[in-house]
């Protein structure tokens, strides 16, 4: 009965080395199953794999149901078959978070929400630091969290960015402080309807105890409205006058301890949706007893993470702003909302689900022209070409080179796709680095046409 101690690893990469290691750190028996092949394999993956159970290439019921658990990697689709047969059989299914719930020796900050979480998850990381603290920061950015376990007496706190598809395998995960930014439509091609995408985010307190706290974004009705299934202490952020983290112009007020000022003018978070994301940032180190001045010295000096409304140059009057990271219809509207004048947008891709129809004024009063790329550019024509000129061009290059053709001054060139990218590029970082060598390109020729 090779299977009864079995742990199956569902998907390599990143997270799913980080598993195996510590899996196997904690002497548990460990087989691999991996949809690529083989020959695909990292040298470090191999070398990781060196002696255990591996099959490449896909997941087999006779290797995957073998096992008494089995961790599934963040993004490995729980609708696979081999997945459903293994919950008929009551095998276990566990997320990298599920294994660490219980285990952590500091105390653990999880951020969620539809759009802002790796924004919030770096500021968070960054204000610690500001502050003297040493935070692990990892989770869906960067670093697996498992990845915590090799050396955890280095950090005195975690952040984590969680995403639904972790939080849906999360166990027993149980954070002293959980924040949630937004609901808004995403991965609804992954999670089927709204009401099973927000389950999956409210995983997130389902542990809590009443002395943790739920940081939950206040202006968001989807979360208000599930605001009395939280059993911890809340603290809400938002513009109306109840949020413990209110936003008044360029401020952010606290209204926890005594009032408390934060002000955002000057700095990269003074936009509409930066300013909501410091106000929860602010919410979670405060909580964990950040002092304020060096809070608002770290706060000015705070730059976002790049492809998320990355000014890529200004030429003629025209900016070009590279937003490749706003992959759903929420993140492309605060794209938009955020530019301070006419847009010339370019989107596409993949499209999620999403209801671009809710954009319709949005994009009637505030767009010039649209140019539409990828898989989702027929689809993307038919919701808005009656009330803009909106031009198909199967790829990013030519719709580049004619927004920097038409672009007037006062303009900005917005890439907001409002969609995924893998139709078309390895991942949205791609997509945006693509897009910032074109604008170059096309403005250098612009420059020698004349
Ligand atoms: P996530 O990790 O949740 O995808 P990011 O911080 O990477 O969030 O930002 C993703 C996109 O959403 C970017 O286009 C960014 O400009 C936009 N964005 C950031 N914060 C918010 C927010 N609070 N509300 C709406 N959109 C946001």
């Amino acid at each position: 009965m090779a299977g009864r101690n079995r742990t199956v690893v569902l998907g390599l990469g990143r997270a799913g080395l980080a598993t195996v290691r510590y899996l196997l750190g904690r002497g548990e028996e460990v087989a691999v199953s991996e949809a690529r092949p083989e020959e695909a394999l990292r040298d470090e993956e191999r070398a990781v794999c060196q002696g255990l159970a591996l099959e490449c290439g896909g997941h087999s019921d006779g290797f995957v149901l073998d096992a008494a658990r089995i961790v599934v990697g963040p993004g490995v689709d729980l609708g696979l078959p081999v997945l459903c047969r293994a919950r008929e059989k009551g095998i276990p299914l566990l997320g990298e978070l599920a294994l660490a719930a219980g285990r952590f020796q500091a105390p653990v900050i999880g951020v969620t929400g539809s759009n802002g979480k790796t924004t919030v998850t770096a500021l968070i990381g960054h204000l610690l630091k500001g502050c003297g603290r040493r935070p692990f920061v990892g989770g869906n950015i960067g670093t697996p969290l498992l990845e915590y376990f090799q050396d955890p007496a280095r950090y005195d706190c975690l952040v984590l960015e969680l995403s639904s598809f972790q939080l849906d395998l999360a166990g027993e995960f149980r954070p002293d402080i959980g924040l949630l930014l937004n609901l808004s439509q995403d991965h609804l091609d992954r999670h089927g309807t709204m009401a099973a995408y927000a389950d999956a985010k409210m995983k997130l307190f389902a542990h809590q105890k009443k002395e943790d706290l739920a940081v939950l974004g206040g202006d968001d009705p989807l979360i208000m409205a599930r605001a009395g299934e939280i059993r911890g202490r809340l603290a809400c952020f938002g513009h109306g006058p109840d949020n413990q983290a209110r936003i008044t112009g360029s401020r952010v007020v606290l209204t926890t301890t005594e009032a408390e000022e934060y002000d955002l003018a000057g700095s990269r978070l003074d936009s509409t949706v930066n300013r909501l994301n410091a106000a929860a940032a602010l919410l979670a180190v405060r909580e964990l007893g950040c002092a304020p001045e060096p809070l608002a010295r770290s706060l000015r000096d705070f730059q976002p993470p790049e492809h998320r409304m990355t000014l890529v140059l200004e030429h003629r009057g025209v900016r070009y702003v590279n937003d490749s990271k706003a992959t759903n219809v929420a993140a492309m509207q605060a794209a938009i909302e955020s530019c301070p004048g006419p847009v010339m947008l370019i989107a596409g891709g993949l499209a999620k689900g999403g209801d671009f129809t809710q954009l319709r004024s949005l994009v009637a009063e505030r767009v010039r022209k649209m140019l539409v790329i990828g898989e989702a550019a027929a689809m993307l024509a038919a919701v808005f070409q009656d009330l803009v000129p909106v031009e198909k061009s199967r790829e990013l290059a030519p719709a580049v080179r004619e927004a920097v053709r038409t672009a007037r001054p006062g303009e900005t060139v917005l890439l907001a796709p409002g969609c995924a990218s893998f139709d078309q590029f390895s991942g949205y970082e791609e997509r945006g680095r693509v897009f910032t060598r074109l604008v170059h390109q096309a403005v250098q020729e612009q420059e020698r046409g004349q």
